[in-house]
């Protein structure tokens, strides 16, 4: 069975087409630019990388390119449509109606529909890509997968926050979380990893990318996660501020003068790394200036391990302990000199990182002495493989 996995965001669509007998990936690509001038796909098929520069109005004429692409004798990865048996959405935000991934039908469209308002800039490119898919795939079963979806399982002690009990009710203000089916696979790889059965384990996943949370996953569920109601809480990000007194949003509105849209752009845009450095949002740039000597991207990295760092304790009081922290994404997989200084200082607690095996980009590995008690593991993520793997279950 191959299963297309599609991710839209407001102008770009990602994809891949996944053969599920060997979990092969046989095209992957991005749209950018949709709507807008130069447009244009990056289609890659082992190892072969073709661009398409061609005008696309909308997704539906995305998602047109990409699967002529896809079947395409010269650079396609199957002969014809029909070898497309399912297609899999990466759906940001579900609310509190889907702890699990859901056939796409009407109902499920409305679920998502009226979720918009907590996700104002993913869920209605989201449904767009349902849109297009349905148009040009009709009778192609689809399945949503959704962000919030692992961490359902939250305590409602750990989802609310010291609100008004009525804006929860007549909002559903509450913590949400995200990237849970990142933090769903490498829990489950973790496990793997331990030759032990997830319900046995407590686990602490750290997606550090551009976007970062922390999730504390006892017994196989998520108990409580660094984001919250929108992306922006938890720990400090590429351009996002996490964590803050509150009360410095309205006291910047009104020494700055903005309004909410403004303040909104500050908080989610310019501050984070990129804020507190003055240099950019890729950690990769920033390490290089602290390198040099430069004292604000210094502390900026500084905060930001400090922040992590501060999760995990929180996560590992919250659970009475933890067997294993895993780091994943873009900067958790790739950063050596971060996953060192999170875990620095923490051998108190059990956590002795072993310097030679931190050494490593990229790959599944354990980065902890034999023996220290809490193991710390570098395990890649793979979200477009976990939405395949629930869109292929719920086809069958
Ligand atoms: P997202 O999916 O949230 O956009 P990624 O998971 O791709 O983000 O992570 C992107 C971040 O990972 C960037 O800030 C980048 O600097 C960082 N990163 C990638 N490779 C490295 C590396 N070798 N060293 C340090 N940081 C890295």
């Amino acid at each position: 069975m191959n299963v297309l996995v599609i991710n839209c965001g407001s102008s770009s669509l990602k994809y891949q087409l996944i053969n599920m007998e060997n979990e092969e990936v046989m095209a992957i690509g991005l749209t950018e630019r949709i709507g807008i001038e130069g447009s244009r796909v990056v289609h890659k098929t082992s190892g072969e990388k073709t661009i398409i520069e061609e005008p696309m109005k909308d997704h539906r004429d995305a998602l047109r390119i990409v699967l002529n692409a896809i079947v395409d004798p010269k650079i396609g990865a199957v002969k014809d449509m029909k070898e497309i048996s399912a297609v899999g959405h990466r759906v940001v935000h579900g609310g509190e109606k889907f702890a699990e991934s859901v056939i796409i039908t009407d109902e499920v469209k409305k679920a998502i529909q009226d979720c918009a308002e907590l996700a104002p800039l993913h869920n209605p490119a989201n449904l767009m890509g349902i849109d297009a898919c349905e148009e040009i795939l009709p009778g192609v079963p689809q399945v949503a997968v959704f962000d919030t979806a692992f961490h359902q399982t939250m305590p409602k002690a750990s989802y609310l926050y010291g609100l008004p009990y009525e804006l929860y009710e007549k909002h559903g203000i509450r913590k949400y979380g995200f990237h849970g089916t990142s933090h769903k696979y490498v829990a489950q790889k973790a496990a793997a990893l331990m030759g032990k059965e997830m319900a046995d384990l407590k686990i602490i996943t750290c997606h550090l990318g551009n976007g970062a949370s922390i999730t504390a996953v006892d017994g196989g569920k998520s108990i409580d996660t660094s984001m919250g109601l929108t992306p922006l809480e938890g720990s400090i990000m590429g351009t996002r501020c996490g964590d803050l007194d509150p009360a410095i949003v309205t006291f910047i509105m009104e020494k700055e003068n903005l309004d909410v849209a403004a303040v909104n752009n500050l908080v989610n845009k310019k501050s984070g790394i990129l804020g507190m450095s003055c240099v950019s949002s890729d950690f990769r740039d920033v390490e290089e200036a602290a390198d040099a000597g430069n004292e604000k991207a210094q502390v900026a990295l500084d905060a930001f391990a400090q922040r992590v760092k501060k999760y995990i304790g929180a996560y590992m009081a919250e659970m009475g302990g933890a067997d294993i922290i895993v780091f994943t994404a873009g900067l958790g997989e790739n950063s050596i000199s971060m996953r060192a200084k999170i875990c620095e200082g923490l051998e108190g607690m059990g956590i002795k990182m072993d310097a030679e095996k931190n050494n490593v980009r990229g790959k599944e590995t354990v980065v902890s002495t034999d023996d220290s008690a809490i193991k710390v593991a570098v395990i890649p993520t793979n979200e477009e493989l976990m939405i395949a793997k629930d869109t292929a279950a719920l086809v069958k």
